[in-house]
């Protein structure tokens, strides 16, 4: 059967290790190399009855535990067909560090969710494996949450349909039927990877509320329940942010579709609005603005400022939640990054990073561009040695090497 690595040990990865193992034959190894989760894991799955469980709105499933091989050993990774990073973008770099000696010709190589910049990250890895195909999805299929650290995990929803970047651009259709066969999640075709980079939707909704609601809030230590709520108190204010930044995000793509004619497909590629209503079909109630999208949503409803206690039962802001932590340096200054490279300017993004970047102690920007300390902190294309739009696209439209291997029915392995 082929082999496919699943590398990371969080909620999501959970999530996908079980669904390989239920839906498909494929031989399922999970890369745990981090602190000690491979013991963890294997303690933990060991100690339950029922293996590897996921809990959702249909009931349980439990994974034998014989189906799974959890280890620590890159070496597993050397006759895979596929790897795949189920891990926050900033942990992309030490998994592939430890697995890219032992790739083969032609692995597919793919970060769920992608983020930002995924594609800079593993161009030098793609120049010394030859036909590998590099993929990332716009989101995690999956909101979910482990309840049993290694054994009992929760899926809260699942996405109706996840799009799909890959490059060489070319692969994307292939390499998403063999994904929507393997996650029982429609996965669609979206282009290259750039074009996940400009989707990626998490890199202005996060910052960008996080930005107004700290703004707001000032400097006071709050009770718990004048904790905000993230989406649905946007207010005026964040929903006129969000259009904007989102409004410069599509002028970037406006310019990239210009400066290279029909090749890139950038279909997917759609405001900040457009969006929130394909992917929360039927859980809105109110869409006549972005203002009432985001506070009738009814997957966003109780979602609140992420925050930590500072004394007993007084809270502020959480300045090392993800939504900065990870949508910034793998999100938003990739895609400024890239504006610069196509001399699009972005004054909205300019000023929600130069403010939030006070907060996180990172100086993103120095006289209109991105500071030698973003560039190194953050996966913008520059990170890379990437100095011009050219560089910055370079193998999106190479043609597929060779056949993509096996067929959707054999990847499936039933
Ligand atoms: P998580 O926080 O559960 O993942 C943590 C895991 O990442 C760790 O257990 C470890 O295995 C790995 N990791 C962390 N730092 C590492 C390092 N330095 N080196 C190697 N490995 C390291 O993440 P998750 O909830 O599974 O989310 C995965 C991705 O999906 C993230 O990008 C997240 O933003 C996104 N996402 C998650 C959800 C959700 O419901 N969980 C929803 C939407 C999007």
């Amino acid at each position: 059967m082929p082999r496919v690595v699943v590398a990371g040990g969080g909620h999501g990865a959970h999530v996908l290790v079980a669904t390989l193992a239920l839906r498909t034959s494929l031989e399922v190894v999970w890369y745990l190399p981090y602190r000690d989760e491979a013991d963890r894991v294997m303690r933990a799955m060991a100690g339950s009855p029922g293996g590897l469980t996921v809990v959702s709105s249909a009931g349980e499933c439990m994974v034998d535990r014989g189906r799974v091989v959890v280890t620590r050993d890159p070496r597993m990774a050397s006759s895979a067909m596929a790897v795949l990073l189920v891990a926050p973008a900033f942990a992309h770099e030490s998994l592939l560090e430890g697995l890219s000696p032992w790739l083969s010709p032609g692995t597919m190589v793919g970060a769920i969710p992608a983020r930002g910049g995924f594609e800079y990250q593993v161009k030098e890895l793609a120049g010394r494996v030859p036909g590998m195909v590099a993929f990332g999805l716009q989101t995690l299929p999956w909101a979910c949450r482990l309840e049993v650290y290694g054994c009992r995990v929760r899926v809260l929803g699942a996405k109706a349909r996840v799009l799909l970047g890959s490059r060489p651009q070319a692969a994307a259709p292939r390499v998403a039927s063999i994904l929507s066969a393997w996650l029982g999640v429609p996965v669609v075709a979206g282009g290259g990877l750039t074009a996940m980079t400009l989707a990626n939707t998490g890199q202005i909704l996060h910052p960008g509320l996080m930005y107004v609601h700290i703004r707001r809030l000032g400097d006071r230590a709050l009770a718990a329940q004048e904790v905000p709520l993230f989406y649905q108190e946007a207010g005026e204010e964040g929903a006129a942010l969000l259009a904007s930044m989102s409004a410069e995000v599509m002028e970037l793509r406006d310019a990239l579709a210009r400066a290279f004619g029909g090749l890139l497909d950038l279909g997917g590629v759609v405001d900040v609005y457009t969006w929130l209503k394909d992917a929360y079909v039927g859980q809105i109630d109110d869409q006549s603005s972005l203002l009432q999208a985001l506070a009738s949503n009814r997957a966003y409803r109780g979602i609140r400022l992420p925050v930590v206690e500072v004394a007993e039962g007084r809270y502020r802001p959480d300045l090392n939640s993800r939504y900065l932590t990870e949508d910034v340096p793998f999100g938003l200054v990739v895609t400024r990054g890239l504006a610069e490279l196509a001399g699009v300017a972005t004054p909205v993004i300019d000023g929600v990073l130069t403010e939030v970047g006070a907060w996180m102690g990172v100086v993103w920007l120095r006289e209109g561009r991105l500071s030698p300390e973003g560039v190194a902190r953050s996966r913008a294309p520059q990170r890379y040695g990437v100095k011009t739009l050219a560089e910055a696209l370079a193998g999106e439209f190479e043609p597929i090497a060779g056949k993509l291997e096996p067929d959707v029915r054999e990847a499936v392995g039933r």
